[in-house]
């Protein structure tokens, strides 16, 4: 039986388990495929404390792994399928076992969150994404769009517009949800163009994403090969639902020590209800739910 078993490998889940090996805690940590997180996904980071030079989110979460696998090797690709929180022994069964753990952290962040536009799943891979940096490079050269006026949306625009011919910036709104410095940015950039006050309404093509129907002050077609989708994110609850204090866009409700009302039970970084949600603000969670743990473990809670 482990200590503390960490569901999820972002920068939340990697920091818990750095801080709970470190404090001599027998710490697990699982996710289902890479660790990083979303911040893989990220060009550039600009604000994570101690990078003047911006560090891109895949060299960010290297390091962050290589310090934790400093402190433990029990770090395994392995995808949580059902929970039993409520014993003392609280057991997390995977398709081929069963952990077992005296206490668990849930670091399981969010998935992105669909369009809802007809087509959009026909298309995916086909001009549709939800990862400039994935597929950005794709689209060399070529006109394309971005959904969303939050710091994702307007980082992924700036992002593009180095590869890209023009990047359309579309937003429901005309206030922006991201940054004032991410905002200014892609501002400057000669090849963005903001639709403001406007929707995605249709996808147009026939195998490949040609165009999408925008509908808002002015409503037309704008031919672009592909459309990445940053409209915000979901979070992976779904194995808490009636277990967990969810809030009702389904994020983990915590006390300030990481606890969800479980004991032993804690959850940390973008799964939970919070306020901001940064890579600073997620290792500083996953640090605290280790400390809890380790107060829990020892005793000491
Ligand atoms: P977000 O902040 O929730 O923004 C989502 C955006 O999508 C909002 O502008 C929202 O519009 C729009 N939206 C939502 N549903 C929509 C729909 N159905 N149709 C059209 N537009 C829709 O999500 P995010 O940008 O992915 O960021 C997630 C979290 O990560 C945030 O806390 C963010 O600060 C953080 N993050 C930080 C950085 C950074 O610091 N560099 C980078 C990336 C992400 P409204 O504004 O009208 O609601």
């Amino acid at each position: 039986m482990h200590d503390c078993l960490i569901l999820g490998g972002g920068p939340a889940g990697l920091a818990a388990a750095l801080y709970a090996s470190r404090y001599g805690l027998d710490a697990c940590l699982l996710d289902e495929l890479y660790l990083g997180g979303q911040i893989v996904n990220a060009a550039e980071v600009e604000n994570y404390p101690g990078y003047a030079d911006p560090v891109s989110g895949g060299d960010l979460a290297d390091y962050m792994e290589k310090q934790t696998r400093l402190h433990t090797s029990q770090i395994f690709f392995d995808a949580a399928k059902g929970v039993d929180l409520l014993s003392a022994v609280k057991t997390v069964k995977t398709s081929s076992k069963v952990y077992e753990a005296k206490t668990v952290i849930i670091a399981m962040g969010q998935n992105p969150r669909s369009l809802g536009v007809e087509r959009e799943k026909e298309f995916m891979s086909r001009g549709v994404s939800y990862c400039a940096t994935c597929d950005g490079n794709f689209f060399k050269g070529k006109d394309v769009a971005v959904a969303g006026g939050g710091n994702t949306a307007l980082s992924e625009a700036a992002f593009l517009a180095r590869i890209c011919k023009s990047v359309s910036v579309i937003h429901r709104r005309n206030e922006f949800r991201a940054a004032k410095a991410e905002v200014e940015k892609a501002r400057k950039l000669p090849n963005v163009k903001f639709i403001l006050e406007s929707q995605v309404t249709a996808l147009l093509g026939k195998d490949y994403l040609e165009g999408i129907e925008i509908s808002g002050p002015e409503s037309f077609t704008l031919p672009v090969e592909a459309l990445f989708i940053a409209v915000g994110a979901i979070p992976k609850t779904e194995l808490f639902k009636g277990l967990l204090n969810l809030d009702p866009q389904g994020f983990i409700i915590t006390d300030e020590n990481m606890e969800t009302g479980i004991p032993g039970v804690y959850a940390a970084g973008d799964i939970r209800k919070k306020s901001l949600r940064q890579v600073v603000t997620a290792v500083a969670d996953g640090a605290i739910a280790a400390h809890s743990a380790m107060e829990y473990c020892t005793g000491l809670a």
